[in-house]
Formats: C-alpha cells, sequence, structure tokens
C-alpha cells in the first residue's frame, strides 16, 4: 500500500488542521465564543487565555475528551490537571466539602489565580486527578476562559497549554508553534496578564499547603486564613520527588540552552558572570539583565524587567526567544524569595535544573 509522509503523520498523531480564532480578551464575540464551545461540546480540545497562562480545555466530565490532553501535550498521565469553572456554584458539584476556610478563600481571591485542591467527588473522571482522590478547581479572571465556560455548560480540564516540559504559552504564537495541527482550536486573546501559573494550595490539611506558589502570595493567604504551610519542594534549592503531588516531580519550563542562577551580592556576581563568560565553550550565550545599567561585553544582553512582577511576565517568552535564537548558554541572577519573587524562582529553578551557583 502507498503511504504519503502526510497521511502517515495523520495517522500517528491524530493530525487536524487547527483553527485560529481571534477573540476581542475584554469584550469577547458572543458567535466565536459559540464556535470555540463547540469543539469542546464535540470532546475535542480548545486553547484559551487565562490571566496567568494559556490554558488547554477539554470538557473535564469527559474520560474522551481528557485523554486527548495527555496526547496533545505529550503529558504523563499521573500528572493531575487543574479544572476551571465560571461560577463558584459549579464547585459544590465537584468536591465533597467545601471548609470555611477555602470559603474564605473564595470570597476573597475568585475570580483569579488561586488553585485549590479538595476531596473530589465522583462526577470528576479518575484521568483529572491522575487517581488521587482529590482535585484542583480554579475559577479565572480572564473574560474569554468564562464567556467560554459559561457556553459549554460544563466546567473544563485545561493545563497549560505548551508541549510537556517546555516553558508554559503566555502568548496564542507559543500554542501554535508546540500544538498545531494537534488540536481543534486555538483563541488567540493576546498576551496574558501575569505570565506564571496559579498558586495551588492543598485545602484537605489540617494546616493548608502551599504546593506551588503563585500570584496570590503565602502573606496574602495567611491574612485571610491564618497559618499555611509551604510544601517543602517549593522552596528547595535541589530536586525532591514527592508522592503528595506527583506532577511536581517532572522537568519543567526547560529551555533548549543550559541555563544557570547566579546567587550571591551583585559585585560577586558581576564578577562570577564575566569569568563564566570567558571560559565558557558555548557559542552563543545570554545574560539575562534585571537592571538595565549593566552590559556584559561578548554576549546577548536581554533585559527582562527589573521587579518579580515584570519578570513573571516576561520570563517564559524570553525562555521561548532564547531557543529561536540558538542560545546554548542562558546567566540570570537570583531573586529575593518573597511575595511573587518566591514564585519566578520556583520557575527558574525547575527551569534550570536546579543550576544554581553561588558567587562569593
Ligand atoms: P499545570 O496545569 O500543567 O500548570 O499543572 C497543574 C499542577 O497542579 C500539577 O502539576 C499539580 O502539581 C497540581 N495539581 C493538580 N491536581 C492536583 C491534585 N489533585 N493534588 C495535588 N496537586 C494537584
Ligand atoms: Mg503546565
Amino acid at each position: 500500500m502507498y503511504f504519503t509522509a502526510a497521511r502517515f503523520y495523520f495517522l500517528i498523531f491524530d493530525y487536524m488542521k487547527t483553527v485560529i480564532l481571534r477573540i476581542n480578551p475584554k469584550a469577547p464575540e458572543p458567535r466565536l465564543i459559540r464556535q470555540a464551545a463547540a469543539y469542546l461540546q464535540q470532546d475535542e480540545l480548545v486553547a484559551f487565555p487565562t490571566e496567568t497562562v494559556y490554558g488547554l480545555g477539554a470538557n473535564a466530565l469527559s474520560p474522551k475528551a481528557i485523554r486527548k490532553i495527555f496526547k496533545a501535550k505529550r503529558r504523563p498521565s499521573d500528572n493531575p490537571l487543574i479544572i476551571h469553572i465560571a461560577d463558584t456554584k459549579q464547585l459544590y458539584a465537584l468536591v465533597k466539602l467545601v471548609p470555611p476556610s477555602a470559603e474564605k478563600l473564595i470570597r476573597k481571591f475568585w475570580p483569579g489565580p488561586l488553585t485549590m485542591v479538595l476531596k473530589k467527588s465522583d462526577i470528576v473522571p479518575s484521568e483529572i486527578s491522575a487517581g488521587l482522590n482529590t482535585v484542583a478547581v480554579r475559577l479565572p479572571r480572564h473574560q474569554i476562559a468564562r464567556s467560554l465556560i459559561r457556553e459549554c455548560g460544563f466546567p473544563l480540564a485545561a493545563p497549560s497549554a505548551n508541549s510537556s516540559g517546555k516553558p508554559s504559552p503566555t502568548d496564542a504564537a507559543h500554542v501554535v508553534y508546540d500544538l498545531k495541527n494537534r488540536i481543534a482550536c486555538v483563541i488567540d486573546g493576546g498576551p496574558t496578564l501575569v505570565g506564571l501559573e496559579s498558586t495551588v494550595i492543598d485545602m484537605t490539611r489540617k494546616v493548608p499547603v502551599i504546593l506551588r506558589p503563585g500570584k496570590v502570595s503565602q502573606q496574602e493567604i495567611e491574612t485571610v486564613i491564618g497559618k499555611v504551610n509551604l510544601h517543602s519542594v517549593v522552596s528547595a534549592n535541589k530536586k525532591i520527588n514527592s508522592a503528595k503531588s506527583p506532577g511536581m516531580k517532572y522537568r519543567h519550563y526547560a529551555p533548549k540552552a543550559e541555563l544557570k542562577i547566579i546567587h550571591g551580592n551583585p559585585k560577586a556576581v558581576e564578577k562570577i558572570i564575566r569569568s563564566i563568560v570567558q571560559h565558557s565553550s558555548a557559542k552563543n550565550i545570554a545574560v539575562l539583565v534585571t537592571d538595565r545599567a549593566r552590559f556584559f561585553a561578548n554576549v546577548s544582553n536581554v533585559y527582562i524587567g527589573s521587579s518579580a512582577h515584570q519578570i513573571a511576565k516576561n520570563l517564559f517568552r524570553v525562555l521561548r526567544h532564547m531557543d529561536d535564537k540558538k542560545i546554548e548558554l542562558i546567566l540570570i541572577e537570583s531573586l529575593p524569595e518573597d511575595g511573587l519573587g518566591l514564585a519566578v524562582m520556583n520557575r527558574l529553578k525547575k527551569a534550570a535544573g536546579f543550576n544554581i551557583i553561588n558567587a562569593r
């Protein structure tokens, strides 16, 4: 039998032509939202913007649709998904119990970049929670995300819309680059606001535990519900495997280049960077600078922002840009690990495979 290359690709990867819909993030056009929702109602995948990063959506109540997420992203099946809802009322069907402290967090932070892990109800397919008896739920603030979920009439399971292991997408172009012709539709709603994924907090413990830091900080949460703990993997300086949240163990956000984080006082950091540049055999080196006045010779100087807020917004886009520019070695100074800085450093450490140099 005769196979063309395209037909072979079709058979192996479920080739489909991805439809791209440009939708106004401030006032989503109802006709276009209906078009996107129709794919989801047919168990197809649609990538859409949220305020954090782009999500890859599927009907959260359809095991068939959920399996497509894992396949399109090449995501290991033991890495659980977050369910996105459009209305607080949708939460009560998905979980067994909403404790009073969770109610307080809902009132303060929803809609917004906070995901809560709660005991799951029987309607949540086990594929979503990777076999755990808990489920992660979030009510996003982004108008496109909420209109889309509302139009579907069911909640959407939506991990970040990147190929597993790559930096999360903060623009529709990143999604298209990773998932073109593997999913039915991409909604282009412009760049995302926060740039990092949501804070994830486990509310099933007596003292809640932050499993992933994000825009909503530990301090902000503690002012609402009192003491919460940070999971040991959050601020760790080396790789730790965790049974509680299996998703934590995978390599994340990785650019093709080697990435090194330099930690220390500014003078010592500068000295180390110059020394690494001088002795490295890498052909293309980039330094991600956080101070516009700083300049390093013989490398690409890429300004990534001066505040944790700006760096959060730019980080994943810059890491992808490094791949495009065929950079082989990336150097970046560490940030103070407080507030949003903790979330930025958490992503950076994973992207660097915990390659951290202490400058003295
Ligand atoms: P992603 O949506 O790809 O940015 O990642 C979602 C992350 O949420 C996972 O990697 C887990 O760390 C976390 N998560 C989702 N569901 C659960 C759960 N039931 N228990 C603990 N962590 C979860
Ligand atoms: Mg992800």
